[in-house]
C-alpha cells in the first residue's frame, strides 16, 4: 500500500465521561485515543510499502497536537489535527463533512482506515459515511488486514463466523479494537518526534462556512442522556446463583428491561 491515512479520534478517559452530559467538552477532559484507532494504526504501519507512507487525522481540540506528534514516534510520516471552536459538537453527519474535506485537502490515499466505533459516541457510522462521500467500497469490522499482489485481503467479522474478501484499492476499512495491538515509540524516535511538526488545519482552509461545522451544521442533536445502569458498578460477585439470579432480576426491574 502506498499511502494510507488513518482516522484517529481522541475519547474521554472512560471514568471520567460525563454520563449525563449532551456533548461532551473534549477541552475540559482527559482523553485518549480511541482502541480500535490505535488497531487501525497499527495495521496501517505493518502495511506500509517501504516507498508508502502512513498520515494520521483527527479532528478535536488544539491539545492534541502533542499525542498527535508522540504518533509520529511510532512510525508515522504525517500527524494532522483538523482543529476549530466551530466543529466542536459535531454530530456523524458533521463530521465527515469535515474529515472528507480534510482528507481531499491533503493527498490521494489508497487506503483509509478507521476504528470500528468510538467508545464514546459508539455509533460506528462514520466509516460508511465517509466511504460514500469519498465514494469509495467500504469494509466494516476488520479483524485482520494484509496484502498480496496489491489487493488488500481482510478477515471480517460477523455475528458467528468470520469471512475473508479482498478488495481494491482505494477503499475504507474499519477495524476491530482487538486486531492489533499498537507499538510502542523507541527513545529515540521518541526524541526525533520533538522537532517534527504536527500539521494543522482550520475549517475555514478547508473552505467549510460555520453553517456546515459542528453543532450547526450536525442533523441530530442528543437531546437528554440516561444514566441507566446506577447501581453497575458497585455490584459484587455472587457465588451463590439462586440470589445471584435474584440480584439480576432486580436490577432488569430497575431499569425497566
Ligand atoms: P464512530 O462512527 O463510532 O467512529 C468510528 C471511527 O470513525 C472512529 O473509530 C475513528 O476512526 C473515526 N472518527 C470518528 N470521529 C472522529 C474524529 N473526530 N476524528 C477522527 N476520526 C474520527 N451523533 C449522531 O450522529 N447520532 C447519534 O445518535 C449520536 N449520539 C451521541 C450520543 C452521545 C452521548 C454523544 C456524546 C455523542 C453522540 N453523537 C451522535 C455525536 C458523535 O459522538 C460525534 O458525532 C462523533 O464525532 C462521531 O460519532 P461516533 O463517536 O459515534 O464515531
Amino acid at each position: 500500500m502506498e499511502n494510507i491515512l488513518v482516522c484517529i479520534k481522541a475519547v474521554p478517559i472512560a471514568t471520567q465521561s460525563g454520563a449525563a452530559e449532551q456533548t461532551i467538552q473534549r477541552e475540559k477532559c482527559s482523553l485518549q485515543w480511541n482502541v480500535a484507532d490505535e488497531a487501525a494504526l497499527e495495521a496501517a504501519l505493518r502495511l506500509k510499502s517501504s516507498a508508502g507512507s502512513v498520515t494520521v487525522l483527527t479532528m478535536g481540540p488544539a491539545k492534541l497536537a502533542d499525542p498527535l506528534r508522540e504518533l509520529l514516534g511510532r512510525g508515522v510520516d504525517q500527524a494532522v489535527l483538523l482543529t476549530d471552536p466551530s466543529l466542536s459538537g459535531a454530530d456523524t453527519y458533521a463530521t465527515t463533512k469535515a474529515l472528507s474535506a480534510a482528507i481531499c485537502a491533503l493527498d490521494s490515499f489508497d487506503l483509509i482506515l478507521c476504528g470500528r466505533r468510538a467508545v464514546d459516541g459508539e455509533t460506528g457510522q462514520v466509516p460508511p459515511m465517509l466511504a460514500a462521500a469519498m465514494d469509495m467500497p467500504c469494509i466494516t469490522n476488520a479483524e485482520q488486514l494484509t496484502k498480496t499482489d496489491g489487493k488488500l485481503i481482510l478477515r471480517r467479522r460477523l455475528e458467528d463466523r468470520s469471512v475473508t474478501l479482498s478488495v481494491s484499492a482505494p477503499a475504507v476499512v474499519s477495524v476491530c479494537e482487538y486486531a492489533y495491538a499498537l507499538r510502542l515509540p523507541s527513545i529515540s524516535a521518541m526524541r526525533r518526534a520533538r522537532e517534527k511538526q504536527v500539521r494543522q488545519l482550520t475549517a475555514a482552509e478547508l473552505g467549510l462556512s460555520p453553517e456546515v461545522c459542528g453543532l450547526k451544521g450536525s442533523l441530530t442533536k442528543v437531546v437528554h442522556t440516561d444514566k441507566k445502569f446506577p447501581g453497575l458498578r458497585s455490584c459484587k460477585r455472587e457465588a451463590d446463583i439462586a440470589a445471584g439470579v435474584c440480584q439480576l432480576l432486580e436490577l432488569c426491574r430497575e431499569v425497566g428491561v
